[in-house]
Parts: structure tokens; C-alpha cells; sequence
């Protein structure tokens, strides 16, 4: 008798208890997917004469359809421990939101809302009046508008404002952001016609006025988000540029990308300009991200003049554009926390993480190691090191934040197999491969994540 003929039957697996509790869990098809799965892998085991009479085992089996069907029941869009210390990280969602939104967040996504309905009047409302006044408190603009992303709001606003007219812009200020936008190819949707100005060090005011002609329809000031011109460079201001567009009755508008709210400059985070400043220098129109330097969900933010805002709210491209009422809900609660600045850098993770001292990183290392050390094997060892994090989402790409990384090592296991195995864990921890050492970095662990990195790492070492 060979090992094939004893491998089970589908009917003799699907009568076992284990496999029963399954079924009662789960759709039949994904159940008889699973052992079809698994009897495959053990044919191809026999097939390969590596086939040992212990795997054809009842409790062996049955964890292995349980793994087929936990595989093939999994959410794909799952929760990720960011061990890697880049705080706006970009492929892990960049900004968690504070935690006063969530109550706020179920009661709009599970009941009927007032997302457009004007609750005095008793008529239809606007969904954008619930964060426009609270927008105009917080940068001094006189109207407001957000849309789905940062994205959106330059395209929105170059295609309300510059269509079929000259967009001048400085050749410095031509970027490429991760995920294919680029500041030439938006424009080229908008339908506004790109002139390059200056070189891509050096751009002047005299520039700006040599280019303007009939066909001028704004001044573009773009922030260079992901990298920087260092050495012998010149750019122009806001104001000076609020100034030549006034001379030219030419609207002036800024896409700042990170769209910074608080001066974060006394924790050692200096050099972008916020938001209020751009508006106070007179830029008609500023554009920035909801979840990068705000912490809040993922929108395009718009604050300046309300003659041009109001072009923006009557553009057809608006509706293709527009805001989900989730998206709503968090922004509002969000953007709420910071009419107290002392809440929104202690209540926002994205600012508490970007201004947390070295000192304080230092001792949260330290209780994070002895934490860990009560619940993980012995074969799990860890020890601090001095490192930097990174502020992430395009922002100040050359600031170093000091930090404390935790390295760990697992007895028998290469840090590349560690940080593969964690990474396709339950819950995937992702850290960083330095030295060939794997780390993780404090700064972007938040506390419920430690239950789930204690976790990981049991599994690791079991
Ligand atoms: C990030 C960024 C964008 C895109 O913002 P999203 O909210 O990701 O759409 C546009 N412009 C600049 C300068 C940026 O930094």
C-alpha cells in the first residue's frame, strides 16, 4: 500500500470535528476549497517522495485546512504595526486618527446624517458647510472647500482658475510626488497651460513678470515636497508673489502639499511655512493634504479668497471630486482639536509622534524592552540603539529626528527571515533592516500596538 491510497478522502475530512467547527463557521465552497488545498499539497508532497505518514495525521490536517480557510478569509485591508519610525508613511496610511473621532466616526457611518440637509431650514444643505466656517477660524481665510485629496484640490482649482489660460510656475517647483503625480501632467488635465519659469535653482520676481502676458491666468507656487534644492538657490516668497499678481490682477495660488497648521518649530521642526501664513501673505488659494502634517483622514483642504473659492465650489468637476461623509466626520473632529493647540499636539498621534523628545522616546524604549521581556521566550532578545526617524508624506525631507530604535534578535533566525515572517504575521509588524539588524522605532509604535507586537513576536519565537 503506498502513502497515496492513505491519504483521506474529501467525505472522510469533512466528517471530522475539527472540520465541522469550521463548517459552522464558514461558507461549504470555502471549506471544500481548503481541503481540496490541502490534499493537493499532500499529493504533491507524495508525488515528490516527501510524504511522512505524521502529516496524514487527523490534527495535522485539519490545521491545515484551517490555514487554507483562515488564507482565504482574511481581510485584505488589514491593521499593520509601523515599526519603521517614518511618521506620515504613505504605503501604511499615513496619518492613525486621534481617538476622539471614533465615536464621532460611528454615528455617522451607521445612522442617517445631516451630510446635506440644512436642519433649520428644512431644505437641502451643503455637505462642505460643516468644515468651512471651522477653516476659516483656523487659517484666517474668508471661504473654505475639501475635496478627496490634496490631488483633487490642485486639479480642481487649476481647472476652475486656469483652463485654456497660462499657469506660471517655477522650473524648481516642477515635482514629481510618489504615485504618479506630477505637477506638468495635473495641469496638463486641468487644461492650463504649463510655462516654466526661472532655473530649477534659481528663480527671481523678475522672472515671474517677464512671463506674464494676455494669457496669464495664475501664479503657481508648488512646495517641493520630497526633496530639496540646497546650496545656491533663490525662490520666490509668497508675498512677493501675492505682489506681482496683484500688479497683473492675476489670482496666486500654493499648493503646499503637508499643510502645516501649528508651528512645530520649538521641537526642532522648522523651515514650511503653515498655512495661515501663506493666507495672511494674501495667497488667494492654498491646497493641502488632510492626513499628512494635519493628522487627520485623507482629503484635499482649500482656504483663500471667496471670489475664487466660489469658482471652485460651481465647477462641475467639483461633484467627481467631492468629500465622503466618513471623511467628513473625522476631518471635523480633527480640525476641532486644534482651536487648543495643547490638544491637538498631545490628542493628534501624527504631531504627539513628530514632537516627542528624545528623552521621552528614550524611556518609552526602555519599557517597551522590559514589557516585552515579561511576555516573549528568552530567545527573543532586544537591546536600544540611537537612530533617526523620519517625518515622511513629503514632507521635510532632510530633517533627522532623533530617536531610540528597539533591535531585535531572535535566537537561530536571520533578520531577513524576521522581518518576513513579521511582516506576514497576523498582525504584520513592519520595521527596518540596518547593519543586518532588524529594528523597530518607538516613535511610530502607539500603545495598542504593543499587545499586538508582544503577540508577534510569541508567535515568532514559538
Ligand atoms: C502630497 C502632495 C500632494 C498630493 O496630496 P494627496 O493628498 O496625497 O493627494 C500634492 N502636492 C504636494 C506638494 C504634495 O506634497
Amino acid at each position: 500500500m503506498t502513502i497515496f491510497t492513505r491519504i483521506p478522502k474529501v467525505d472522510k475530512i469533512l466528517a471530522w470535528h475539527g472540520v465541522r467547527v469550521l463548517l459552522a463557521r464558514h461558507p461549504r465552497p470555502i471549506v471544500l476549497a481548503a481541503i481540496r488545498a490541502t490534499l493537493d499539497g499532500l499529493r504533491a508532497a507524495a508525488r515528490a517522495g516527501s510524504l511522512r505518514e505524521e502529516e496524514l495525521e487527523e490534527a495535522l490536517v485539519v490545521g491545515c485546512v484551517e490555514g487554507e480557510v483562515a488564507r482565504a478569509t482574511a481581510l485584505s485591508l488589514r491593521r499593520v504595526v509601523n515599526g519603521t519610525g517614518v511618521v506620515i508613511h504613505t504605503n501604511l496610511g499615513r496619518s492613525p486618527l486621534a481617538e476622539r473621532v471614533r465615536t464621532q466616526l460611528e454615528e455617522i457611518a451607521f445612522g442617517y446624517s445631516n451630510l446635506e440637509f440644512d436642519l433649520e431650514k428644512g431644505e437641502r444643505g451643503s455637505r462642505y458647510s460643516h468644515v468651512e466656517r471651522l477653516l476659516c477660524e483656523l487659517t484666517g481665510a474668508e471661504a473654505a472647500l475639501v475635496v478627496n485629496n490634496n490631488a483633487a484640490a490642485v486639479l480642481l482649482a487649476l481647472s476652475a482658475l486656469a483652463a485654456g489660460k497660462e499657469a506660471i510656475v517655477s522650473r524648481g517647483e516642477l515635482v514629481e510626488i510618489g504615485g504618479s503625480f506630477r505637477i506638468p501632467d495635473v495641469m496638463g488635465q486641468s487644461g492650463a497651460i504649463l510655462r516654466e519659469v526661472g532655473t530649477t535653482n534659481r528663480t527671481h520676481p523678475r522672472d515671474y513678470r517677464q512671463a506674464l502676458t494676455p494669457a496669464t491666468g495664475l501664479l503657481l507656487k508648488v512646495h517641493s515636497s520630497n526633496f530639496a534644492v540646497v546650496g545656491f538657490t533663490a525662490e520666490v516668497g509668497a508675498a512677493d508673489l501675492v505682489a506681482i499678481g496683484r500688479e497683473a490682477g492675476i489670482p496666486v495660488m500654493a499648493d503646499t502639499g503637508s499643510g502645516c497648521l501649528l508651528d512645530l518649530s520649538r521641537f526642532g521642526i522648522r523651515g514650511e511655512p503653515t498655512v495661515q501664513e501663506f493666507v495672511a501673505a494674501g495667497v488667494d488659494v492654498v491646497t493641502f493634504s488632510g492626513d499628512k502634517l494635519l493628522g487627520g483622514p485623507q482629503a484635499g483642504i482649500i482656504v483663500g479668497r471667496q471670489e475664487f473659492i466660489g469658482l471652485l465650489k460651481k465647477h462641475p468637476l467639483l461633484r467627481a471630486l467631492r468629500i465622503d461623509k466618513l471623511t467628513l466626520a473625522a476631518l471635523e473632529v480633527t480640525l476641532r482639536l486644534y482651536r487648543d493647540e495643547l490638544q491637538a499636539l498631545t490628542e493628534i498621534p501624527t504631531l504627539r509622534m513628530l514632537t516627542a523628545s528624545a528623552p521621552d522616546l528614550k524611556a518609552r524604549a526602555r519599557s517597551l524592552v522590559r514589557r516585552l521581556r515579561r511576555t516573549v521566550p528568552s530567545t527573543v532578545t532586544f537591546a536600544l540603539a540611537d537612530g533617526i526617524s523620519q517625518v515622511g508624506g513629503g514632507a521635510y525631507p532632510l530633517l533627522e529626528l532623533p530617536t531610540t530604535l528597539v533591535a531585535v534578535d531572535v535566537e537561530g533566525l536571520a533578520p531577513q527571515e524576521m522581518e518576513m515572517r513579521l511582516r506576514g504575521g497576523e498582525v504584520p509588524v513592519v520595521g527596518r533592516i540596518n547593519k543586518g539588524r532588524f529594528f523597530l522605532d518607538v516613535r511610530t509604535l502607539l500603545e495598542v500596538d504593543i499587545p499586538l507586537l508582544a503577540a508577534a513576536l510569541q508567535t515568532l519565537a514559538g
